[in-house]
């Protein structure tokens, strides 16, 4: 907190009174050792740290990463009996803000809320600094009710409301202490690789392999330092994988930066051996066993600021082994939900499935489509002390302090299905599924869903509404998938533009090339002030145009309409067409959407995302929908009306000549579609049984819609059968009995 204005007596009485209250004043850190929320090492090496950044408590403990700030929050208001608030959810009045002058606020990280009957609410940070409360007393003559919040919400109401400037805002989250809590290898950064190479090689020729391996524990050996080169050059590069291969004439190290894969440096093959083995002595592998695949894990320390995590894969290819190193950067994580790129409908609709206390969140695309990042947010977002939270991972990609992750390891019998029957038997709130492959994974956890939990996964399909098919397939009814979905999302992730070369693309014009465009997914409407752009190349994105990655994203949220859809088991088209009509864009109108918008180019949009013609015509997409109650008559036997019927819910008699001759209960069935085949009168009464509810649509499309729609002639087909199935069954049992009549009477005579 240590601030930029210059040196006024006020200033240096701030940093004193800062230790004074810390030291002798705030009872926070005591109570959260006394209850066992830290240890003592814990709190005397905050204590320590607060004093020698002349910070608060609380933020040093939050920077050495033993509580969370909104534990320590939840925990002082239930020991110390007061309520929390968040100040960003207030309106603060002037006149309040005017009695605490911002100095004495910034001093004890407090804010005044409100006054009311002589009585000042401050929301504190630690609101058991006496000295706070006594001081903002004396200045205002009020009496001082504390209410506690986060330093960060306090921070933002100063930005807010005192009008800091940025650079005093900033101040506020400059890093402290990081020094106190390092462990793994700390190396610097290198500039000149090419030197290193060749550095390396000549030593490598120089000595025998004996003497290498003796070396590769040692700093100052050339092949050290040009590994190193290697792993800092791609943390600066902010690339997300190392792919170190040996080929049998060739030796190269390549980066993926932004989804694509490019060489960075070529070898000299005589290095290889050396190489690989510094890298498996880095990551603990068994650097004599050269035949095998290998898995671990690198720590690196860069600088005294930065920690950055590897995992580590060997592969032992035709020419050696080849390495891949998955960068873990937490400082790369992005876990802010509000800066995934949601649109702002999106964005509404994504938190309110994810505060929903249960149901099933799903979270579909491709490997590399950004899902993990999406549920860490998520999960992030929620991680809170109320809440028990327990992952199932394949592989864990980084660890969250508070959430319980469990690996899992198919060859050790812990596969995601046994996972989730274990976590169930722990009472947790919030579950986390790494993905749903298999029929079991999907019973278990729609299940959980249903028995009030929130549950979290991924499946590899290609959008909302074929997951959904994706689940009925894998075996689990419709019903039950519909009860227990609240929110699906699909998303791809796309390369930024980058900012620096930003400009309008030349090979489109929009008048030109209207057409084509329309094609792709525009609506007239966008084309108006359309301006299209790419990425000129400049040193910043060295050459490439793009920097970063944006997602498109596809979300249907399960409201009454999807889930009617999807207990009828709707086809994969219709049900995405009742979606469209609650709202749900689809990931090409979301990627177009951020190409109107400058973020991403046109190429991108095309590559990662599918146009989704209109599938279906308007009388398929929205047919009537009738309720029936027990008796009522939806067909009359005789009639000459030729409209046709989905069933929903419930179930239906068939009558013939008064006699029931089958039952149709099967959701999703169709019925009365005879009589606009046959253009012939209705053969038979239909009837509700109980309550039902069905579809109705018109029977003079019904020949087109047979002709176009495979999948739903496909239903009605099925439907029929199973009524002549059912009918012939009825048929056979009526023979018998009239047989046994008949029979008798000859016996008895
Ligand atoms: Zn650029």
């Amino acid at each position: 907190m240590a601030s930029t204005p210059p040196q006024t007596a006020k200033q240096s009485s701030f940093k004193q009174s800062i230790s004074k209250s810390q030291t002798s004043t705030s009872k926070l850190g005591e109570m959260l050792r006394k209850e066992g929320q830290i240890t003592k090492e814990q709190l005397d090496e905050a204590v320590a740290l607060s004093k020698k950044a002349g910070t608060t408590l609380v933020r040093a403990l939050t920077a050495l990463d033993v509580i969370e700030p909104e534990n320590i929050v939840s925990f002082a208001s239930r020991q110390l009996n007061l309520p929390v608030i968040s100040i960003s959810e207030l309106m603060i009045n002037p006149e309040t803000i005017s009695l605490v002058q911002y100095d004495l606020a910034k001093q004890h990280m407090v804010f005044p809320v409100r006054v009311a009957a002589k009585v000042l609410t401050l929301a504190m940070a630690d609101p058991t600094n006496t000295d706070a409360i006594e001081e903002v007393h004396n200045a205002t003559q009020l009496s001082i009710k504390s209410v506690i919040t986060t330093e960060k919400d306090i921070v933002e109401a100063y930005k807010k409301y005192y009008k800091i400037s940025p650079e005093e805002y900033q101040s506020f989250f400059k890093k402290i202490g990081e020094e106190s809590e390092e462990t793994g290898v700390e190396i610097k950064e290198i500039d000149d690789i090419g030197s290193l190479v060749s550095e390396a090689a000549e030593d490598v020729e120089a000595g025998d392999e004996e003497e290498i391996k003796d070396e590769l524990s040692a700093d100052a050996a050339p092949i050290i330092k040009l590994v190193n080169g290697i792993l800092t050059k791609a943390i600066k590069l902010k690339v997300s994988d190392i792919h170190i291969e040996p080929y049998e004439k060739s030796f190269r190290v390549r980066y993926r930066l932004d989804g694509a894969l490019y060489v960075s440096l070529n070898l000299p093959l005589q290095i290889k051996n050396a190489l690989v083995s510094r890298l498996k002595i880095l990551a603990s592998l068994n650097i004599a066993e050269r035949r095998v695949p290998q898995d671990g894990r690198i720590k690196l320390r860069l600088g005294k600021k930065q920690a950055v995590d590897f995992r580590v894969s060997c592969l032992p290819t035709l020419f050696g082994e080849s390495m891949v190193l998955r960068i873990l950067d937490k400082s790369n994580l992005n876990v802010d939900l509000g800066k995934l790129g949601f649109s702002p409908e999106n964005f509404a609709k994504f938190n309110k499935a994810i505060k929903n206390p249960f149901g099933l969140v799903l979270v579909t695309g491709p490997t590399g489509s950004g899902k993990t990042t999406t549920l860490y947010s998520a999960v992030n977002a929620l991680n809170n002390v109320d809440n028990k939270i327990l992952t199932a991972e394949d592989p864990v990609e980084f660890n969250f302090a508070g959430i319980n992750q469990v690996l899992v390891r198919n060859e050790v019998g812990m596969t995601f299905a046994a996972a989730l029957k274990a976590f169930l038997r722990q009472d947790p709130e919030i579950i986390l599924v790494g993905e749903i492959r298999d029929a079991e994974t999907a019973e278990i956890a729609i299940k959980a869903a249903m028995t009030g939990h929130l549950v979290f996964s991924t499946l590899h399909t290609n959008d909302c509404p074929s997951t959904v098919g994706r689940i009925i397939d894998i075996g689990i009814p419709g019903y039950m998938v519909s009860s227990a979905l609240t929110m699906i999302l699909s998303q791809r992730l796309m390369r930024r533009i980058c900012a620096e070369c930003k400009e309008a693309d030349p090979a489109w014009d929009v008048e030109r090339d209207r057409k084509k465009l329309i094609e792709m997914g525009f609506f007239e409407d966008d084309l108006k002030d359309l301006k299209i752009m790419k990425g000129k190349g400049c040193p910043a994105c060295q050459g490439k145009g793009y920097k970063g990655r944006v997602a498109a994203y596809e979300l249907m949220e399960v409201n009454e309409s999807i889930k009617q859809a999807i207990t009828a088991q709707l086809p994969e088209d219709q049900l995405r067409k009742v979606a469209m009509k609650e709202g749900m864009r689809t990931l090409r109108q979301d990627a177009l959407s951020k190409v109107r918008a400058g973020i991403t180019t046109l190429d991108e949009a095309l590559k990662h995302t599918v146009h989704v013609k209109e599938a279906l015509p308007q009388y398929l997409l929205t047919p009537d929908e009738l309720t029936f109650e027990n008796g009522d008559m939806i067909i009359k036997e005789g009639n000459t009306d030729t409209t046709f019927y989905q069933l929903i819910q419930g179930s239906l008699v068939i009558k013939k000549a008064g006699a029931v001759v089958a039952e149709i209960s099967q959701p999703g069935e169709y019925f009365g579609e005879m009589s606009a085949l046959m253009n012939k009168p209705r053969n038979a009464t239909i009837i509700s049984k109980g309550k039902s509810r069905v579809k109705a649509f018109p029977g003079d499309k019904l020949r087109e819609t047979l002709e176009n729609y495979p999948e739903i002639a496909y239903k009605v087909i099925t439907s029929c059968l199973f009524r002549l199935n059912s009918a012939d069954r009825k048929l056979a049992e009526m023979a018998k009995k009239l047989a046994a009549l008949q029979v008798k009477p000859v016996a008895g005579a």
